[in-house]
């Protein structure tokens, strides 16, 4: 009757409800370790740089290298910045985080130039709580004079959610970077909601069209359209254009045929330890 449905209703409720709560503790203990152990791993030196080459598309060179972060974890292994670097982004740990990347990765760049190799473009990843603090502008100022590093051989990665969000304070601190000397580039292309028209306003330097395009780019004719557009709106506006994620030869030959300036991805080559980019370097200078 309906006294008893009432009654199974509440109860199935109150399980549900405490189904909910139970895996609700297991996934905030579980963000709660991970925190904590996110914490330990700078003065553990758990994080260590890997570098994915950026190739100029005309000459084949190696122009630039990407720093990304990969974090050891002696129990836990190889942990993916998809993980981590948003709980990072959550609790502020990014901070210390982001300038730790920034340091290593212009001490890096340093490092292959003192070792002879020709001058090469080291781009960073910034993170939106990085990009908001206080201070960012010297502090990058402070960072590539401590290595001796030319500030254009700089890039920082930004992305459009980033500029989004509060479009003149935006604006403001990337003419304070620009002032700096180094290099502005839009990460992920395509993703976000920024509209075209609103390129113009911010002082970049580069586009990276998100690999999601790259994908389908030889099979998807609306991907194959954006692309293309995206393409030519960023060569009309005097920005250098970078595909990411290529992975495949008719990917970079479709890429090519657009005009595309660089590029990035599997196809060429997979995020690498220092040691084994700089033997790649190495190599790519040798050729000729
Ligand atoms: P991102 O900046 O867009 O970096 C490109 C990602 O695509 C990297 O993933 C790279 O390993 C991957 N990738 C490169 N080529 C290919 C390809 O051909 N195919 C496929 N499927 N993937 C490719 P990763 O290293 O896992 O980094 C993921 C994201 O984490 C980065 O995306 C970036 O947003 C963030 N990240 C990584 N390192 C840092 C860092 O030092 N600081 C900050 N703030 N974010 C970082
Ligand atoms: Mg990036
Ligand atoms: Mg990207
Ligand atoms: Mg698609």
């Amino acid at each position: 009757n309906a006294d008893t449905a009432l009654y199974r209703a509440k109860a199935q409720g109150r399980n549900n409800f405490q189904f909910y709560a139970a895996e609700m503790n297991a996934h905030a203990a579980e963000r709660i370790a991970l925190t904590g152990k996110l914490r330990r791993a700078l003065e553990n030196r758990e994080f260590v740089l890997h570098f994915q080459p950026q190739v100029d598309v005309r000459t084949l060179r190696i122009v630039g290298a990407e720093a990304l972060i990969r974090w050891h974890h002696p129990q836990m292994g190889l942990v993916s910045p998809a993980r981590f670097i948003p709980l990072a982004e959550e609790t502020g740990i990014i901070v210390p985080m982001g300038e730790w990347v920034l340091r290593n990765a212009c001490e890096q760049a340093r490092a292959w130039l003192d070792g002879g190799a020709a001058p090469l473009r080291m781009s960073v990843n910034l993170s939106a709580c990085q990009f908001r603090q206080e201070g960012l502008a010297a502090l990058v100022a402070r960072t590539v004079q401590a290595c001796g590093l030319d500030p254009a051989l700089l890039e920082l990665e930004l992305t459009e959610s980033m500029l989004m969000e509060d479009p003149n304070a935006a604006i403001a601190t990337m003419h304070e970077l620009k002032a700096v000397g180094v290099r502005l580039s839009l990460d992920d292309f395509g993703t976000g909601y920024s509209s075209l028209n609103r390129l113009k306003g911010f002082p970049i330097d580069a586009l990276k069209i998100d690999r999601s395009f790259v994908r389908d780019i030889t099979t998807d004719r609306t991907d194959a359209a954006i692309t293309a557009a995206v393409v030519s709106l960023a060569h009309s506006l005097g920005l250098s254009v970078i595909a990411e994620g290529v992975e495949e030869a008719d990917q970079f030959e479709w890429l090519r045929r657009q005009g595309c300036d660089e590029m990035q991805g599997y196809h060429f080559s997979p995020p690498l330890p220092a040691e084994e980019f700089a033997s790649l370097l190495h190599t790519d200078r040798e050729e000729t």
